[in-house]
């Protein structure tokens, strides 16, 4: 039996572009990538760490001690899966959860660290946040985690430092957090995994979503080509030239 493989990074790129998702699942098309920032990933290792030595001695992190009422969990799985059949297909749900949290009544509640140039307003926060985190309850949840439907984003931002004459070659930016809670519709997550895996199941390739930069330069750079070689083909009188659907002057 087919297995289908996927995660929130994936059914996020779902809810973007059908046909982007399509190719990158069924035939490991990926969209290409410009040069991305190690500084994220640098600030997330360093966070991880930090909460590793509290989970060591089963304490929550002191800044989130007012804020958060819970534990982090004695022991946090690298991936976490949920396996189940749909229609004839396995279907697999894979999730890397930053964090988790075990509140004062037995629950466990996913913990993500993010990374901005500002402080956010909740409506800030990246739609693709939502699912991902929906996703990592829902694997919690399949994991015979008791849940609870909300989830936890830390912000960790740059400030400016107050005090400019330690402004040395270490500790120049300071960086502030916010904890932002987020109410989870786990349904929402299922009903997004059921049509995607609808989706992969069909044999036509899906549209293009119209937003996305990447296919409309594709298709303009087609375009372009496309006119050039007709108006080659027509100064040569080997057929009538077309721009843009119209006969060429
Ligand atoms: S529009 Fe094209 S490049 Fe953009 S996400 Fe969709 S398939 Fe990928």
């Amino acid at each position: 039996m087919e297995e289908i493989y996927l995660s929130p990074n994936t059914l996020n790129l779902y809810t973007q572009c059908k046909r982007c998702f399509y190719l990158t699942v069924k035939y490991k098309i990926k969209r290409p990538r410009g040069p991305v920032s190690t500084l994220p990933s640098s600030i997330d290792y360093l966070i991880k760490d930090y909460f590793e030595y509290y989970r060591r001695i089963n304490k929550l992190p002191p800044f989130l001690e007012n804020i958060i009422s819970g534990k982090l969990i004695t022991h946090l799985d690298k991936t976490l899966y949920y396996r189940f059949t749909l229609r004839d297909k396995k279907v697999v749900i894979a999730g890397k959860l930053d964090e988790c949290i075990v509140l004062e009544d037995g629950k466990y509640v996913p913990l993500d660290h993010k990374t901005r140039g500002k402080s956010p307003t909740m409506e800030q926060v990246h739609p693709s946040y939502q699912l991902q985190m929906e996703i990592y309850s829902l694997l919690l949840k399949e994991n015979n985690y008791p849940t609870k439907d909300i989830a936890y984003l830390i912000y960790y931002f740059p400030e400016l430092v107050s005090d400019y004459t330690a402004k040395e070659m270490s500790g120049i930016i300071n960086f502030g957090f916010k904890v932002i809670e987020l109410k989870l519709d786990i349904l929402r997550a299922k009903r997004i995994i059921n049509e995607a895996v609808e989706c992969l199941e069909k044999e036509e390739i899906p549209e293009s979503s119209p937003d996305c930069e990447y296919c409309r330069w594709h298709n303009a750079v087609n375009n372009q080509i496309e006119n050039i070689r007709n108006k080659e083909r027509f100064e040569k009188r080997e057929v009538p030239a077309f721009k843009d659907g119209k006969l060429f002057e």
